[in-house]
């Protein structure tokens, strides 16, 4: 019998996990997370931040879930490391678990740019539910918030904060003028100011401007970190084959962490547990 190792418990992950119980009942299945959370919809944590559902409505599995089908489950372990000599995955902790067969389904995340002040209270990359909750209920304290960010869910982001009647301000390309939005495309924020919790950012004309949260919301890259000392081929994400294998012959990718090459992916919740769904049940035949 295979140990088959998962790490990621997101849309990819528990897709490919549903599809490889279906034919196989009894291969040892291991999900690893480093979040502290049972799976959860990212793609509604901005229906969260708005306050149009509750928490207990982005769960889309409870325990329950993982014991019926005999999946063990380790949540706030972040793999460090992979040995791929001896197949082990390595935590931050040094601890390993062993595997047969290993898909990687670590999606993509926003990381806080090298700038001064960046890891003062108050400053966030938002791509979590951690990040989701803490601006639950940081938001209502607020007076201005500054937003970098170029794409869609940083938009959204900006109408969402505006609506709460929050001083928000956007440094990004606006196409359309968003009501209560002040959108600043010809400054970038150089600096994070204040002591230990951010009260200003530092901008490149010079110009000084009031902050209470500082939140950076793309781009985003794929989680890669732990590759970095293997022969699995990256790119910019994992890249794989039209079975999602790489280039190692027992380790496979899905979801938003893969790339297939010369082909253009979506990245969106839908494709991600279409591509576990399919590495899924194509772990089962091998
Ligand atoms: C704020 C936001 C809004 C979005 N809105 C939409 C939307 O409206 N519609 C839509 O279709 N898509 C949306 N998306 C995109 C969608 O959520 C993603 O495409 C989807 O979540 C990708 O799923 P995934 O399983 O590939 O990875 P992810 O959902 O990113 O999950 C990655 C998993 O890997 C784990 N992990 C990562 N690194 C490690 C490590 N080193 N060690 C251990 N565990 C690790 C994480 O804890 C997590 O469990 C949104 C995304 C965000 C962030």
């Amino acid at each position: 019998m295979k140990r088959i190792v998962v790490i990621g418990n997101s849309a990819a992950g528990i897709a490919a996990v549903e599809a490889i119980r279906e034919k196989d009942k009894t291969s040892p299945i291991l999900v690893i997370s480093r979040e502290p959370y049972m799976p959860y919809r990212r793609n509604q944590l901005l229906d969260f931040v708005e306050g149009k559902i509750k928490e207990k409505d982005l769960y889309f599995r409870s325990q329950d879930f993982y014991k019926n089908n005999a999946i063990e489950l380790m949540l706030e372990k972040e793999v460090v490391e992979l040995n791929l000599n001896k197949k082990k995955v390595i935590f931050k902790e040094r601890d390993f678990v062993e595997f047969d067969e290993l898909l990687l389904t670590t999606g993509s995340s926003v990381k806080l740019p090298l700038m001064k002040g960046v890891q003062k209270d108050g400053v966030v990359a938002f791509h979590g539910l951690r990040d989701a909750k803490f601006l639950i209920e940081n938001l209502p304290l607020a007076h201005t918030v500054v937003i970098v960010g170029s794409d869609a869910v940083s938009l959204e982001l900006a109408r969402i904060i505006a609506v709460k009647k929050i001083e928000t301000k956007f440094f990004g390309i606006l196409n359309e003028p968003l009501e209560g939005v002040d959108v600043v495309s010809d400054n970038s924020v150089m600096e994070i100011l204040g002591d230990s919790d951010a009260k200003a950012v530092r901008l490149s004309n010079g110009k000084v401007i009031g902050a209470s949260l500082v939140i950076f919301s793309s781009p985003s890259a794929p989680n890669i970190g732990f590759l970095k000392d293997t022969d699995v081929k990256t790119n910019h994400g994992i890249v794989v084959d039209e079975h999602f294998c790489t280039n190692i012959p027992f380790v496979y990718a899905a979801g938003d962490v893969c790339e297939f090459s010369g082909r253009v992916r979506n990245v969106d919740w839908q494709s991600a547990v279409q591509e576990g769904q399919m590495v899924g049940g194509f772990l089962c035949q091998i």
